[in-house]
């Protein structure tokens, strides 16, 4: 499953990257899927650097646009299994449009958004998803941006399968992206990562250990998370799924739209 010639990666000791990566070639050979049909797209940052390291086809992109080459790709080639990498900037800022796009069209893709709260690639910028009053390289005295809730806006754009889950449960991950890689219609994973280098200096996280333990100890379940105030759930990480629907999906209604266009049946 790996590009073994463009090994060791470039991503740096304790970076959460990888556990996601792993996670998604875990969840597709329990799922025993034929690599020529999987096809993985990223954007641009760390995370999206997976793809480079990913023997499947592999498309790497521009920022912020790979939903934009996935929507193409699984267009023109709707049996397609159709993945997209991309980090909480990629996906959520500059990718904002196009993720909402997505995910109103309910088109088959499953996006995992290798979310840790900042621009590593780019050194520490706040992002998005960067949470209000943290600090970062364009934030040094805290930032003051109220930050995403990336289920929340994928739920709310019509995606109908959304979950989050966390480098620190690893197994619970892998099941996730299983179930959103299965689900037919666009699916997103908010699997929350870690970045030492950056999110971890910057707000004097300690190391990479001490920064899963976090992840650990303000993790809670959406069983739980539901007994909770919202006050109580301030700073939590809210794990597990949230959200699956069924509803058609946008190639199959595009196909029906082709037949009827091949029939002459138009509306006029
Ligand atoms: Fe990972 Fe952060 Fe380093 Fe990028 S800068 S490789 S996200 S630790």
């Amino acid at each position: 499953y790996f590009r073994t010639d463009k090994l060791p990666h470039i991503w740096c000791p304790g970076c959460g990257n990888g556990i996601i990566m792993g996670a998604v070639v875990r969840a597709i050979d329990n799922l025993k899927l034929n690599q020529d049909k999987v096809c993985i797209v990223s954007g641009i940052g760390c995370s999206s650097r997976a793809t480079g390291y990913l023997n499947f086809n592999t498309l790497h992109t521009t920022h912020g646009r790979a939903l934009a080459f996935a929507t193409g790709i699984k267009m023109a080639n709707p049996d397609l299994k159709v993945i997209v990498l991309t980090g909480d900037g990629d996906c959520s800022a500059i990718g904002g449009n196009h993720f909402i796009h997505a995910a109103r069209r309910n088109i088959d893709i499953t996006t995992i958004v290798f979310n840790n709260n900042i621009y590593g690639m780019t050194s520490g910028q706040y992002s998005p998803m960067t949470p209000k009053g943290a600090y970062a390289t364009t934030a040094p005295y805290g930032n003051i941006d109220r930050s995403f809730d990336l289920c929340k806006l994928a739920e709310a754009a019509g995606a109908t399968y959304v979950a989050r889950g966390t480098v620190y449960h690893v197994p619970q991950l892998i099941k996730l992206i299983e179930k959103a890689i299965n689900h037919d219609g666009f699916s997103v994973i908010d699997a929350v990562a870690i970045c030492p280098t950056y999110f971890g200096r910057k707000n004097k996280m300690g190391s990479p250990v001490a920064m899963m333990e976090n992840i650990r100890d303000l993790s809670v379940t959406v069983k739980t998370a539901a007994k909770l105030s919202s006050q109580e759930l301030s700073g939590k990480i809210v794990i597990g799924e949230f959200y699956e629907e069924s509803a058609p999906e946008y190639t199959k209604e595009y196909a029906k739209v082709i037949e009827k266009a091949q029939g002459g049946t138009k509306n006029e």
